[in-house]
C-alpha cells in the first residue's frame, strides 16, 4: 500500500484544516491511540493509521499526507470521531486533507471516480439487479413491485453533484487520464 515519507514540513498549510473544519482538532490529539484501534480501514491496511495522520497534520506534513495517497484508505465509517476522548475527528481531518488535494488539482484513485461517474449517470453506485427465487426465476423490480429506481429531478440532482464537487474531480481525473 501507499506510505507516507515525511519530508516537507508547512504550519501555515495545517491551518487550513482549522479553517475547512472546527471539528478536526489535530492539535488536541494526544495519540491514546483509541481511533486507530477501532478502525477498519486500518484492519485491512496496516500503514493507515487515523493517530498518525493526526499527529502528522498537526505537525505541518500536510504536502506529504496528501502526496501519499494514503488518505482515500478512510472508509468515512465516524469511528475514530466516535471514540476519540479528545473529541477530535481524524476523518474530519482526512477529509480536510483530500479537500486541500482535490483543490490543487489531484486527483482520488480510479475507483473514487468510476463511483462519482456511476452516481452521476444513474444515482447509485451499483445498479439493481434481479432477484433470484430457490426455484432459481428471477424476479425484476417491478415483478416485486417495488417502485421505480432512478434520478427524480436530474436538474436539481446535477447542481446538488456540482456544489459538492463532484464535477471539479471528474474533470481533474479526465485531465490526469488524457494524459
Ligand atoms: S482517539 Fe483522539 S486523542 Fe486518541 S489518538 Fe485518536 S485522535 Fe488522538
Ligand atoms: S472514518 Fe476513516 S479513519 Fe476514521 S475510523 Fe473510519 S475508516 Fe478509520
Amino acid at each position: 500500500m501507499d506510505t507516507i515519507e515525511y519530508s516537507s514540513r508547512d504550519k501555515e498549510l495545517a491551518n487550513k484544516i482549522k479553517a475547512i473544519s472546527d471539528e478536526a482538532k489535530p492539535e488536541d490529539c494526544y495519540t491514546c491511540i483509541k481511533c486507530t484501534n477501532g478502525c477498519p480501514a486500518n484492519k485491512i491496511f496496516e500503514g493507515f493509521a487515523p493517530h498518525k495522520i493526526q499527529v502528522a497534520a498537526h505537525m505541518g506534513f500536510v504536502e506529504d499526507l496528501i502526496e501519499s495517497g494514503i488518505l482515500w484508505y478512510c472508509m468515512n465509517c465516524l469511528t475514530c470521531q466516535t471514540r476519540c476522548p479528545m473529541n477530535t475527528s481524524p476523518v474530519q481531518t482526512i477529509s480536510s486533507l483530500t479537500n486541500i488535494a482535490v483543490n490543487r488539482g489531484i486527483a482520488p484513485p480510479k475507483v473514487f471516480t468510476e463511483m462519482i461517474r456511476a452516481v452521476k449517470a444513474n444515482g447509485a453506485i451499483i445498479q439493481p439487479r434481479e432477484a433470484q427465487t430457490t426455484d432459481f426465476d428471477f424476479l425484476t423490480r417491478e415483478d416485486l413491485e417495488l417502485p421505480a429506481r432512478g434520478i427524480k429531478d436530474p436538474e436539481k440532482f446535477q447542481e446538488a453533484l456540482k456544489i459538492v464537487g463532484a464535477d471539479q474531480v471528474l474533470e481533474i481525473k479526465k485531465a490526469e487520464e488524457e494524459k
